[in-house]
């Protein structure tokens, strides 16, 4: 281990402020975006970034299409009357006042499959599938299920939890779309109240509010040069859920971004390649605010990106794992910089569009997302999204560990000489995300 490591290692190992950040960032509530809750993280970041490293913070202003949630309500009309706890899923659009009435067709797990099997089913109902573990490798997204329901002819959708214990779901939904329909997230036990009858389908009333309104958030941004105009851009997402604290989701990566960055700070100058922070939002709807950034930079600002190192969700589950994005060439550098701290984390090569990295390899630059709880669906990870998602399922072992072995990937990528994975053509990205 190089001697500067070793330091930075042994600092983030006993300082107490990786994890006063983590709770004072859990303190500022859950960061829905658009509200106080998430204006107030942001400019806790930058206010700790400049008074513990003396960095200038520049604010990037994310113009996006704002949503409003309102009270959102379903009851079984029958076989008996019963209400049903629901959460609209964020950018549901609302549904006419008084709300609307239809059957719930229950199609399970809502594969792809369960939809095509009950095709001509779901043209007129209200259709029901199940969240699920979202680090896992064969995982469906909720996303996708919403979309076949869309297209299907369903009159909306809802989402049961997967973990019992009256825990609702949320996530993302529509995409503003003239055909959007309206989509909830409901327990694992109201979706165990909806399955059908030999009498027949279980009839609802589903009514949300919701309100549209234009909005304009910001991301955050600093840097610390090196001795050459390339950087290692390490990146974590501010906003979260209002079901509860996003502790896990992502005030982990944003503690250690900022525990990071204090102890590396003072060491960069003598590296081959700067340090950069993002602190990116909007990115639970569909990773609005690194997109829009990603989308302006020009060729040469990308060329100047050495690798992007993203944190999102990295407690909760004591193994860490790099999802290296199609980037092969980062799953040996990220192994042999986690072992400079003694830690053996795990890589996985397939891409998944499921946090901010992926919009620097949309760009082509090499990209990863440091995660916890890979293929691990009992860790506390599958609290991610639920009202469970609070800083009792995050071990302050967790944080120290996640912290090290993110100070060593990064470290490495500083000092790395040549390229540490070669940057995609336009023609390859296509090729590695399809469409
Ligand atoms: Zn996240």
């Amino acid at each position: 281990m190089s001697d500067t490591l070793a330091l930075v290692a042994g600092e983030l190992a006993t300082s107490g402020a990786l994890w006063r950040d983590f709770m004072d960032i859990c303190s500022l509530g859950g960061r829905f975006a658009g509200t106080e809750s998430e204006a107030r993280a942001r400019e806790f970041l930058a206010a700790r970034l400049t008074e513990e490293t003396g960095l200038a913070v520049t604010r990037h202003a994310v113009p996006y299409d704002g949503w409003r949630r309102g009270p959102c309500t379903l009851e079984r009309l029958s076989p008996t009357s019963i209400e049903i706890p629901a959460h609209s899923l964020v950018r549901s659009v609302p549904t006419p006042r008084g709300g609307i009435e239809a059957e719930v067709l229950d199609l399970g797990r809502g594969t792809p499959e369960d939809f095509r099997l009950s095709a001509d089913l779901i043209p007129g109902r209200i259709v029901l599938v199940r969240h699920e573990y979202m680090i896992a490798s064969g995982t469906i997204h909720r996303r996708r299920k919403y979309n076949l329901a869309r297209q299907m002819g369903a009159k909306a959708f809802l989402v049961g939890c997967h973990v019992p214990g009256g825990l609702l779901v949320t996530g993302s939904s529509g995409f503003l779309d003239a055909d959007d329909i309206p989509a909830a997230g409901i327990s694992y036990e109201g979706a165990g109240a909806l399955f059908a009858r030999p009498e027949g389908f279980p009839r609802v009333r589903l009514e949300i509010a919701a309100e549209r309104v234009p909005a304009t958030t910001f991301n955050l941004f600093c840097d610390i040069p090196g001795r050459t105009d390339e950087s290692v851009f390490l990146t974590a997402h501010i906003d979260g859920h209002d079901l509860a604290l996003s502790a896990i989701d992502n005030a982990s990566g944003l503690a250690i971004v900022l525990a990071v960055v204090r102890a590396l700070a003072p060491h960069v100058a003598k590296c081959r390649r700067g340090l950069r922070i993002g602190f990116f939002t909007v990115e639970e709807w569909a990773l609005t605010g690194s997109r829009v950034w990603a989308d302006a930079l020009s060729e040469a600002e990308c060329d100047r990106i050495a690798l992007n190192v993203n944190l999102d969700s990295l407690a909760g589950h004591p193994k860490l794992t790099a999802l290296t994005s199609g980037f092969g060439e980062l799953d040996a550098f990220v192994r042999q910089a986690a072992g400079r701290v003694g830690e053996r984390i795990g890589t996985h090569r397939p891409i998944l569009s499921n946090s901010d990295h992926f919009n620097f390899l949309r760009r082509g630059i090499p990209a990863l997302r440091l995660c916890c709880g890979m293929d691990a669906p009992e860790s506390n990870m599958k609290y991610l999204l639920t009202p469970g998602d609070t800083p009792d399922k995050v071990a302050p072992a967790e944080l120290k560990n996640a912290a090290q072995v993110t100070a060593a990937i990064v470290w490495a990528a500083l000092n790395h000489d040549g390229p540490i994975a070669r940057r995609r053509t336009p023609a390859e990205v296509q090729a590695m995300i399809g469409g």
